[in-house]
């Protein structure tokens, strides 16, 4: 079998006195969609932002590809334009968008495109617009953040990360800030780059979509991976499991 894509051991990462992340033990193959679910606070997020180096962690390891990840002093030694090469091998997608506010979608998906990947502005604007047409919104090239809604804001999210072509993409919680009526859009894009084989590690509070989409589900709990397994199998096996069953019980 081939090596996993992404691997983590004993990864540790502390607040101050709060330890967030106690031990966790997590492969990623190629190609696989992988839904972390767990109770508010089991350090999902912190998980999620030490794989983007958008947190330095404390102890272990990260692996992707076989390169580390890094602590701070790598971090610092490799400076900021390597780090952003970095970054982009891991494209992350946040709940609240975080588009910029000042430039058009296509203009969010350029700036990564000519800044990190060096591409000349009209090959970057021509990647944005193969991307915005795939979530659906070609017509919305021009169209600044704030004359989109929710969903489509977050479809421009997913284009501008998986534009990067990163080897992972990392989604957190992305469809928790949007009214009902717009998630399923959110979702189908989700759903139709994980037929195409992107290799997906998401933190998600749709459990249903996490059991349909996802190849594993991964159960969090206290700072550790506390049961993990095929959705079907995982969710079969809460009874015998009383932190995934009182996790589950609130979705039933
Ligand atoms: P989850 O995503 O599972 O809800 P998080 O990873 O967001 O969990 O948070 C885990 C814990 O870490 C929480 O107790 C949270 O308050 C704490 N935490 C997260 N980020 C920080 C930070 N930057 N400073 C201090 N504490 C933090």
């Amino acid at each position: 079998m081939n090596p996993p894509l992404l691997t983590i051991r004993d990864l540790r990462k502390s607040f101050g006195k709060t330890e967030v992340l106690k031990s966790v033990d997590l492969d990623v193959g190629r190609g696989e969609v992988v839904a972390v679910i767990g109770p508010s606070g089991s350090g999902k997020t912190t998980l999620l932002r030490c794989i983007n180096f958008l947190e330095a962690y404390d102890g272990g390891s990260i692996r992707i590809d076989d390169s580390e990840v890094g602590y701070n002093d790598a971090r610092k030694r490799r400076g900021e334009r390597a780090l952003a090469r970095m970054r982009a091998e891991t494209g992350m997608v946040f709940q609240s968008f975080n588009l910029f506010p000042h430039l058009t979608a296509a203009g969010n998906i350029m700036l990564g495109l000519t800044k990190v990947r060096r591409k000349s502005r009209s090959e970057a604007r021509d990647i944005a617009k193969v991307w915005l047409e795939r979530v659906g919104l070609g017509h919305k090239a021009d169209a600044l953040p704030s004359e989109l809604s929710g969903g489509q804001q977050q479809r421009v999210g997913i284009a501008r990360a998986v534009a990067m072509e990163p080897k992972i993409l990392l989604l957190d919680e992305i469809t928790s800030a949007l009214d009902p009526e717009l998630v399923g859009e959110v979702l189908e894009v989700v759903r139709g780059l994980a037929a195409e084989g992107m290799t997906m590690l998401m933190v998600t509070h749709e459990i249903a979509f996490a059991r349909d989409a996802s190849s594993r589900l991964v159960f969090m709990a206290d700072g550790a991976v506390a049961a993990e397994g095929p959705p079907a199998d995982l969710i079969a096996s809460a009874e015998a499991n009383p932190r995934l069953n009182s996790f589950l019980a609130r979705f039933r």
